[in-house]
């Protein structure tokens, strides 16, 4: 049943959902997907669309979310709806990764006992912030879109132009009065909400890594729940670690999203090449792997970060910081096997032309 027309318009978008809730009612979860949801092993790979949207409805119902907002059922599935449509589909910055950064935030909530320490209006914040951080994601990152001067940068001139258009989308959606999960909300309450969100979403462009990552640092020895420049800086650290978080997940789950990543890299890298523009050396074809991509990232970016909120949640070493150091470990290995099978390569193909231009024998390992 479709009574919602689908708005796409000149540029693309799609606001509202082209489908209507009933198309989705039957997908109801089992008590083994419950339980699952909440841990960093979930596997997010065996869920269609449907059934990530059925998780995430039952997110929002668990946390109290629903009755906290005084939200209409209905309405909620409705949003979903139309955030789902309103990802595009990308290798890497797709619904699927839209839930695999929600799941992380719902499984970090648990973990860390977030709603003992800070407020259910925190907890709708970091949900909602996490379900639209990528909105509309065009697969092509911030530096191209300012090489390439597109609309979206001219628009923002420059700042942050992915995670701007991203959050702009998120309250386009939530303007429509059949999205609204925030309609029964005071308005002073939703303009704070608005703010948090505004700022969360922002606060996941990694040009701005450092910067958050120190002051949160500063904060971490005397952290003070009830001071609200610390509650907001841990709920940016927060949604920058679910969002960065593939590598927490079991090997099985976490290393296609490598291959996802590096799918996206490269149809840019090739268009920058195509297009004259500057190309990244970490999104090139020729000098990048997938060991090589992952070994610096987990080690100078995940560990230092989730190991810095360890300091605060000490729950998070065996179950988000151990799989790191373990993933690190694995790739380190496969990084030897790459590179030995390089210089066997390297030497065998030396040897052979040495050997077809000089007719002479083949040493094995010339000094
Ligand atoms: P996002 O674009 O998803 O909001 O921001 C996260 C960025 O961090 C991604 O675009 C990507 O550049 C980087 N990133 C996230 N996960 C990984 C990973 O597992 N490996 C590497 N090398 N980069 C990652
Ligand atoms: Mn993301």
């Amino acid at each position: 049943m479709m009574y919602l027309l689908a708005s796409r318009q000149n540029d693309g978008k799609k606001l509202n959902p082209r489908r209507d809730v009933p198309s989705y009612p039957k997908y109801t979860l089992s008590q083994e997907t419950i339980e699952a949801l909440k841990k960093p092993t979930f596997d997010v790979w065996h869920w269609e669309h449907n059934e990530m949207l059925s998780c995430l409805e039952y997110m929002y119902h668990d946390l109290g979310l629903v009755k906290e907002f005084n939200m209409n059922p209905i309405t909620l599935k409705r949003w979903l709806l139309g955030i789902q449509e309103n990802y595009r589909s990308n290798p890497f910055h797709n619904f699927r990764h839209c839930f695999c950064v929600s799941q992380m935030m719902y499984g970090m909530i648990n973990l860390c006992n977030l709603p003992e320490k800070m407020t259910l209006t925190d907890m709708g914040i970091l949900m909602t912030a996490a379900v639209c951080h990528d909105l509309d994601h065009p697969g092509y990152n911030n530096t191209y879109q300012i090489n390439a001067r597109t609309e979206l940068a001219v628009r923002y001139n420059d700042i942050s132009p992915l995670e701007n258009h991203h959050c702009a989308v998120a309250f386009q959606i939530l303007s429509l009065p059949e999205c609204n999960i925030f309609a029964n909300v005071e308005l002073e309450a939703y303009k704070q909400i608005r703010q948090a969100i505004i700022t969360l979403i922002l606060a996941t462009d990694m040009a701005r890594h450092g910067e958050i990552l120190d002051s949160f640092k500063h904060k971490v020895d005397s952290f003070d729940f009830t001071n609200e420049e610390h509650v907001t800086c841990l709920k940016m650290v927060l949604i920058k670690c679910c969002d960065i978080s593939n590598e927490v997940r079991p090997t099985e789950v976490a290393e296609p999203w490598v291959d996802c990543l590096l799918e996206e890299y490269f149809m840019q890298s090739d268009r920058e090449k195509t297009e004259g523009l500057p190309v990244a050396p970490f999104m090139d074809r020729d000098k990048v792997t997938k060991p090589t991509a992952q070994i610096g990232f987990i080690k100078f970016v995940l560990i230092p970060m989730f190991e810095t909120v360890m300091k605060l949640f000490p729950q998070i070493e065996e179950i988000m910081v151990q799989p790191l150091r373990d993933s690190r470990d694995h790739y380190e290995e496969l990084k030897q096997i790459d590179d030995a099978m390089t210089e066997v390569g390297h030497l065998f193909s030396l040897n052979i032309t040495l050997s077809l231009v000089n007719q002479i024998p083949i040493p094995i390992f010339p000094s």
